[in-house]
């Protein structure tokens, strides 16, 4: 059977394959350096090239894999690499977003507060994730910007009340499901924690659906999309988009009948796109710099996704799952995990989610 090839060869493209294997669909996953799969593929016949990543570097390989008549999403790529052309989409399809504009040569601190009414971020348009790549105007101990200020964009600091994301799938035909909205708990811009619980977020459900389903309309999208939002008094914001499976959905392993993983796969390959059961609670907790503890491991509920990388501070090596069908067992397993300090604001605001919507 012809395969599914996927441009890069970290964690996700990884569980895509393990996601492959068990629908049957076989997946290459291709490391961009690899000259070799750039030539292979001149003799191959993939099924479709997909990505788990928005950036890679210009290799013979990443040339191949982008020429392919096979490349999927081409227009979604183009528009959502950069931090700049994803908001500037957002302001032309009418999604609401936090204010921004474009970074000057000459733009100073005190004329990006006045054009933006306030505190802001500088974000790198391009390459900085998990909170790598901001500035924050608050915290400037002087009034020059950062040196790469040309390569940003500032963006209008939100004070919101919390972060969810929506994760959702669109097929050729342009049929579209969704996930239940996520809380994600962060600390210094770093995903810690994803808490899923059916109906806390059902207010918000149908407005960020119809933010998901307007711009995987407009970019003529299949396959996986994610969608961050601030949750704030005035309504939702968008934050960012990423055109790929995401971290915010690793929890549909264990918590949904069809993973995102497979999801995406049944997306791009014509298989039936229904939306997954999601009948219970679910928690995801990031392991990050280090692996779980033995004590973590010997909570019966606890599902270890291992992602075999080097470790290293900050890096995410895996992952932990739980599922439930009460948010009071979330939140005991939650609150039995060992977890290291930088941990603790998290946890303790994703248990205050947790048993605020258990109470009712
Ligand atoms: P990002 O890399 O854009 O996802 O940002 C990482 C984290 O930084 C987000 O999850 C937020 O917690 C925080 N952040 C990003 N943009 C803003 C903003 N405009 N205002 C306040 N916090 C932000």
């Amino acid at each position: 059977m012809s395969e599914v090839w996927v441009l890069g060869d970290g964690q996700l493209g990884g569980m895509l394959k393990d996601a492959g294997r068990r629908l049957g669909i076989p997946v290459r996953v291709v490391d961009p350096a690899d000259i070799e799969a750039g030539e292979r593929l001149a003799h191959a016949d993939p099924l479709c090239i997909t990505a788990e990543r928005e950036h890679w570097p210009d290799t013979q390989c990443t040339r191949a894999l982008l020429a392919h008549p096979r490349w999927r999403n081409a227009p979604a790529f183009a528009a959502l690499a950069d931090r700049q052309s994803q908001k500037a989409l957002f302001d032309q399809l009418g999604l609401p977003t936090a204010p921004w504009c474009p970074v000057s040569a000459d733009a100073d601190v005190e004329s990006l507060r006045e054009a933006l009414g306030g505190e802001f971020l500088l974000k790198q348009r391009r390459g900085g994730y998990d909170g790598r790549g901001q500035w924050r105007s608050q915290l400037a101990r002087e009034a020059t910007l950062p040196l790469w200020q040309t390569e940003a964009i500032a963006e209008r600091c939100i004070d919101f009340t919390t972060e969810v994301s929506l994760v959702g799938a669109r097929n050729r035909a342009g049929d579209r499901v969704f996930y239940t909205l996520t809380e994600n708990f962060h600390a210094g811009g770093i995903l810690q924690i994803s808490v899923m619980q059916p109906g806390r977020f059902a207010a918000w459900q149908a407005e960020a659906e119809r933010c998901h389903a307007r711009l995987m309309s407009h970019l003529n999208y299949e396959g996986v999309l994610a969608i961050e939002f601030f949750v704030t008094p005035e309504g939702l914001l968008i934050n960012e988009v990423a055109p790929r499976v995401h971290n915010s959905g690793h929890w549909t392993q264990a918590g949904a009948s069809i993973s995102q993983f497979e999801l995406h796969l049944r997306a791009l390959t014509g298989m039936p796109l229904v939306t997954p059961l999601q009948p219970g609670c679910s928690v995801m907790v990031n392991l990050i710099g280090r692996d779980a503890d033995r004590a973590a491991l010997a909570l019966a509920g606890t599902q270890r996704h291992w992602y075999g990388k080097q470790p290293r501070p900050g890096r995410k090596l895996g992952h932990l799952n739980f599922f439930h069908p009460q948010a009071s067992e979330a939140a005991r397993w939650l609150q039995a995990l060992p977890l290291s300090p930088d941990f603790q604001a998290s946890r303790a605001a994703a248990l205050r989610s947790l048993a605020q919507w258990d109470n009712g």
